[in-house]
């Protein structure tokens, strides 16, 4: 199969249900990988490597397809599709999972076709054993750039896994309390320092509505969050974020320092909109003008 793609990602496709201070949804689309790609897209096109279910509904397919979205590996299979329910009480940085049903993830097994193998490669949050299986078949060099993410869930159940995946890969973007859970260690410097010796060159830690902090061999980068008046529903920011990221950087194909700010910038204002509706919602509103106006607002907020 031909692959014009410059960027790939795996990830969960989800059907999630999901309590805010402002509301609940009981069957929202989600998953890392649909925000990834769909944030992703603004910038590039992108290939998806995910499973769905029988019960995935046509209606979250046809979201995906409104945009750059290569689909040829979204795999439908007999079973039920990932679910997810989570609630986020006052603090909208932290969701707390109330159920994972991995259904259809425990039995897939990703089988790629990709002619020209994507140089830009997410290992976006899903089991760390599907993340290898990836990286193993898209391969090294070709993969000239490979990020992953994770969360507790899998810190927990596959951390050998994980850590093998870790010794792989380029850069880690990934949620301030997951990286001290992962290291062991409160001091969030301490502990990018620890996830950089373990692998990743680029440590990238996702602290919600406080900002970015980014560490690239040696060197540091700070941003805040933008601030935002109305934040409606927090559940995918950090998928988004990094699909932003990785989009401008497949994009541009420079993964220097400088550009990582640049790409860490346009992540924290996609993740921004994001969180301005239930599931896709807002991003499916969401045009480029509209993020490069908001870029230029969040330039002159943070320039001193
Ligand atoms: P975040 O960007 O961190 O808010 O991610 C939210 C998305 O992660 C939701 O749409 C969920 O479907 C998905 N998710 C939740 N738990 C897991 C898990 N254990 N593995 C992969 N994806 C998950």
């Amino acid at each position: 199969m031909k692959n014009k793609t410059p960027l790939a990602v795996i990830g969960t496709v989800a059907i999630d249900e999901v309590e805010t201070p402002f509301g609940k949804r009981d069957r929202a689309f989600g998953g890392s990988a649909s925000y990834f790609s769909y944030a992703a897209s603004f910038f590039t096109p992108v290939s998806l490597v995910a499973v769905v279910g029988e019960d995935f509904p046509s209606e979250f397919l046809k979201i995906l397809q409104e945009k750059p979205i290569d689909l040829s590996h979204l795999k439908r299979t007999s079973g039920k599709t990932f679910f997810w329910r989570g609630k986020y009480t006052y603090d909208l940085n932290t969701a707390e999972t109330l159920e994972t049903q991995l259904n259809v993830l425990t039995e897939f097994s990703p089988e790629l076709r990709f002619e020209s193998p994507p140089e830009f490669l997410f290992l976006a949050n899903i089991d760390p054993s599907l993340q290898a299986e990836v990286l193993d078949q898209v391969g090294r060099p070709k993969a000239r750039f490979v990020a992953c993410d994770t969360m507790n869930f899998w810190i927990e159940k596959k951390r050998p896994e994980l850590l093998k995946v870790l010794a792989r890969v380029d850069g880690i973007v990934i949620n301030e309390n997951e990286a001290r859970q992962l290291a062991g260690e409160s001091n969030l410097i301490r502990a990018a320092q620890k996830i950089h010796r373990w692998g990743p060159a680029k440590v990238i830690l996702k602290k919600g509505e406080h900002g970015v902090l980014v560490f690239d061999e040696g060197r540091f980068f700070a941003l805040p969050g933008f601030p935002l008046e109305s934040v409606f529903d927090p559940t995918g920011a950090g998928d988004s974020f990094a699909g932003a990221l990785m989009g401008y950087l497949a994009k541009t194909g420079d993964t220097s320092f400088e550009n990582l700010k640049q790409a860490v910038a346009y992540g924290s204002i996609v993740a921004s909109f994001t969180v301005e509706d239930f599931s896709l919602d807002r991003l499916r509103r969401l045009d480029l003008k509209q993020i490069e106006e908001r870029l230029g607002l969040f330039r002159k907020l943070s320039s001193f």
